[in-house]
């Protein structure tokens, strides 16, 4: 499924088998979630997406082949994550901080991604999955889970957090930090009912709408949700000292605010991607949580309407595609 152009319908296409190149493996796609990260490729929201492009990067693919100076069994199961590849010497490469990468380039953005049968990746950067995971449940955990994970990490030892937009991300990481014994308060769009019981069922504390005040002051606050007007609110709900992290890789502007939501030594802050050590760690919590990921199917073919779905919220956890049926 190719987009063509920002702002277009995804077009089914027949093309040849890729052919893996150097340090690549070609995989076959076994399923591939859906992020709001591809909203914001169709909707032409971040800079430097290669047209015609293959959105999807949260990959659970088997290994059809390899190129030359790869070693990798056939069948053997890999995910492919956002980060597609990276420079190795730039500044941020050489210091742990690989998400940063000056040239990075990223899959389903730079790199054709996983809305389809077949694609090669860069070997250095797949990431083994739990065996205990199957493939639908384990697709989300390829970007949604691991932007939570490191977002969450970001927040320190946070015990109360708050957590703003209760999507794919936020039903993963409401997991997590309830296994890490933090309490998590979702906060959800005005009226969203279903969302408020989804979040109660993965163990939030208190669930209500975004505007509503926390019931106690937070010690951070994660928003995954694309909107700015929440940055002032989360900054509301946070004690002095505590930390909001912005989890989306775009969002509407924010409004001006006063200082005084700051002040306090609040710490307002973005993550970025993520590094392929945020991977191993994250997929090795994983099982042991254990995660359990809430999806719906949809042929490869209906990649519109899962898009469409995502976009107008009618989505509990995260959309998966299955190009093999
Ligand atoms: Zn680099
Ligand atoms: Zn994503």
């Amino acid at each position: 499924m190719v987009l063509d152009r920002p702002h277009s319908a995804l077009q089914p296409e027949r093309r040849e088998i890729p052919q893996p190149g150097l340090g690549q493996v070609l995989l076959k796609v076994r399923a591939c979630a859906v992020c709001r990260t591809d909203l914001h490729v169709v909707d032409g929201e971040l800079p430097d997406i290669h047209y015609p492009i293959v959105p999807g990067h949260e990959i659970v693919g088997e290994v059809a082949g390899c190129g030359a100076g790869v070693d990798i069994p056939i069948g053997t199961r890999l995910g492919v994550p956002w980060l597609g590849s990276t420079c190795g010497s730039c500044e941020y490469c050489r210091s742990g901080r690989e998400n940063l990468c000056d040239t990075a380039q990223f899959t389903g953005c730079q790199i054709d991604g996983g809305y389809a049968e077949y694609t090669v990746a860069d070997a250095r950067f797949c990431l083994p999955l739990p065996s205990d995971l199957d493939d639908i449940h384990a697709a989300p955990l390829l970007c949604a889970g691991l932007i939570g994970y490191r977002a969450l990490a970001m927040t320190g030892d946070a015990r109360r957090v708050g957590l703003y937009g209760f999507g794919a991300a936020a039903h993963i990481v409401a997991q997590v930090a309830r296994f890490q014994g933090r309490e998590c308060h979702a906060f959800v769009r005005s009226g969203d009912t279903e969302a408020v019981a989804f979040a109660r069922e993965l163990g939030c504390v208190w669930a209500g709408a975004s505007d509503e005040a926390a019931p106690a002051p937070l010690d951070a606050a994660i928003i995954f949700a694309p909107v700015g007007a929440l940055v002032p609110h989360a900054l509301a709900a946070v004690r002095k000292g505590g930390t909001v992290v912005c989890g989306g890789i775009h969002m509407s502007d924010i409004p001006s605010f006063p200082y005084s939501l700051l002040w306090g030594e609040r710490v307002l802050r973005s993550v970025a991607n993520l590094t392929r050590r945020d991977g191993e760690e994250f997929l090795a919590l994983a099982p042991r949580v254990p995660i359990r990921t809430h999806v719906k199917t949809f042929p490869l073919e209906a990649a519109n309407e899962a898009l469409q779905q995502l976009r107008e919220g009618r989505l509990s956890g995260a959309a998966v595609l299955l190009p093999h049926g």
